[in-house]
């Protein structure tokens, strides 16, 4: 066979179904699109399973924005379909992670050692696009938008070489796509960032996905109290579970749970964590830490226009305040020893798994998290 026409049989436009979310507090529309080819340095991924994340209600919600139409998704696992020219880490049939959290390897703070933040995350800039600033979805004849670079909420998705891990042959897939994102942000925040010390207490606001597994990384890290602080009390349950000692609802108290984080701590916590996104639990979570020692960590998706003003003299008296996007994990060097972790049995992810979906259910699927009824929902292509 002549070589251009071997490469467009190899090279084809896929037609697959995907979730569009056209407008904002809408649900999902499931429709036919059309997936390109992957360019030089790109990879065609199909997807097997992947999670809902807080991060994708954030965009349907207006509270994270980002150019609209637009394909979510970013906590998810698949198989390599095809690869562009000089692509050299992966190849068709492997199992990969997309990684929403990309790691280029060459700028300047993938070179630096404590962090992850790679200056080709589309965070930032929030173009909607793979790195040459176009898209390879199209829908009814419109360009859709990636999100994250990797946009997991279809059969097909396409993302750079930069935006994608190879991972054990054996790795269950319908698992580790939540190495993807949730599980490794809560456990690289506890055991990565905040640096949690053996025989500390920590305080953990927020028991979704991500902040049950600050607690699996807290109790990793040898800490001697995990506090949970959930509204939801029906969370609880799963929180101590995996290794919270206490579970408050600040709704109990009447006064500020600060306040209340601090007596039962001996003065403040060693280190508080918000996985929750709102401006309020994450002044409550700086406040309650230890006035000299503390360290409080933000995880949570802060709402993109507001600010927090806070008095320096928090800060004066020696507490640390930070955040970190993906647990601090330097992505396509991580995900891979994670999943082999995960295989080794060093942590476990099923108590984050509460339903399976099939993925053209969803909005069903975002309708659980609303409800407050699901951890996290795998949906399976
Ligand atoms: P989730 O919605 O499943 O969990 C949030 C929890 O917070 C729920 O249990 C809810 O009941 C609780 N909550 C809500 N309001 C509260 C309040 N006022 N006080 C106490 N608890 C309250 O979300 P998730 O998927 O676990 O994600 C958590 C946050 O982390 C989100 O903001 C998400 O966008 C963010 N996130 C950040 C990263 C990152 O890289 N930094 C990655 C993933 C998710
Ligand atoms: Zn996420």
């Amino acid at each position: 066979m002549a070589k251009a026409s071997l490469f467009r049989l190899l090279f084809q436009v896929i037609k697959c179904k995907a979730a569009v979310l056209w407008e904002i507090n809408k649900p999902f529309s499931i429709e036919e699109v059309e997936v390109a080819p992957p360019k030089a340095h790109e990879v065609r991924i199909k997807m097997v399973a992947g999670g809902i994340c807080r991060s994708d209600d954030h965009v349907v919600t207006g509270h994270l924005e980002f150019p609209l139409p637009i394909i979510l998704g970013h906590e998810a696992a698949g198989i390599v379909e095809s690869i562009g020219e000089g692509v050299t880490s992966v190849k068709p049939g492997d199992k990969v992670i997309p990684l929403f959290t990309p790691q280029c390897g060459k700028c300047r703070n993938c070179k630096h050692p404590e962090s992850n933040f790679c200056l080709k995350n589309d965070l930032p800039q929030r173009q909607g696009t793979l790195l040459d600033g176009t898209t390879r979805f199209t829908c009814r004849g419109k360009p859709i938008h990636h999100f994250m670079g990797i946009s997991t909420f279809s059969q097909y998705t396409v993302v750079d070489e930069i935006s994608v891990a190879k991972i054990d042959a054996a790795a269950p897939l319908e698992k580790v796509c939540l190495i993807g994102c949730g599980f490794s942000t809560g456990y690289g925040s506890a055991i990565k960032v905040a640096k949690v010390t053996q025989g500390s207490t920590c305080a953990v606001f927020g028991l979704g996905g991500v902040g049950l597994s600050v607690i699996i990384g807290c109790k990793a890290a040898g800490a001697a109290k995990i506090i949970a602080v959930d509204i939801n009390k029906d969370k609880f349950k799963k929180a101590r579970e995996v290794g919270a000692t206490e579970c408050i609802n600040p709704q109990d108290y009447d006064k500020p749970i600060e306040q209340v984080l601090k007596e039962m701590s001996n003065g403040g916590v060693d280190f508080s964590f918000e996985v929750i996104g709102r401006l309020d639990t994450m002044a409550s979570a700086l406040l309650c830490c230890n006035e000299s020692f503390g360290v409080s960590v933000i995880v949570g998706v802060p709402p993109g226009s507001q600010t927090l003003s806070v008095n320096p003299t928090l800060l004066l008296t020696g507490r640390t305040w930070k955040g970190a996007i993906f647990g601090g994990f330097k992505s396509k060097d991580s995900v891979p020893k994670l999943v082999a972790d995960f295989m080794a049995k060093k942590f476990p992810l099923d108590p984050l798994i509460t339903n399976i979906l099939p993925f053209e259910k969803i909005n069903e699927g975002f309708d659980l998290l609303h409800s407050g009824k699901s951890i996290r929902t795998i949906l399976s292509f």
